[in-house]
């Protein structure tokens, strides 16, 4: 299992679900048992949940402008 301190450092470095999935696991275990650093920690979960899907949402739109630039240039 994981130190309140090692949760910290891993969600401090980068997207939580960028690690290997059985690091992820206990990373979520931990969050959601731990009195001491759970409730911030899971914020910083959520925070990093939201950017994650702002960002497939610009990518998104992005996708869509590509598909509709050719019939602008036709007309
Ligand atoms: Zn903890």
């Amino acid at each position: 299992m994981f130190t309140c301190k090692q949760v910290s450092n891993a969600l401090s470095k980068e997207d939580y679900e960028k690690l290997p999935p059985l690091r992820r696991f206990f990373l979520r275990l931990h969050v959601k048992l731990c009195v001491f650093c759970g409730k911030y920690n899971r914020q910083v979960m959520d925070s990093q949940d939201m950017c994650r899907c702002y960002k497939e949402h610009e990518i998104t739109s992005e996708e869509t402008f590509a598909q509709y630039r050719p019939q602008m240039e036709s007309a």
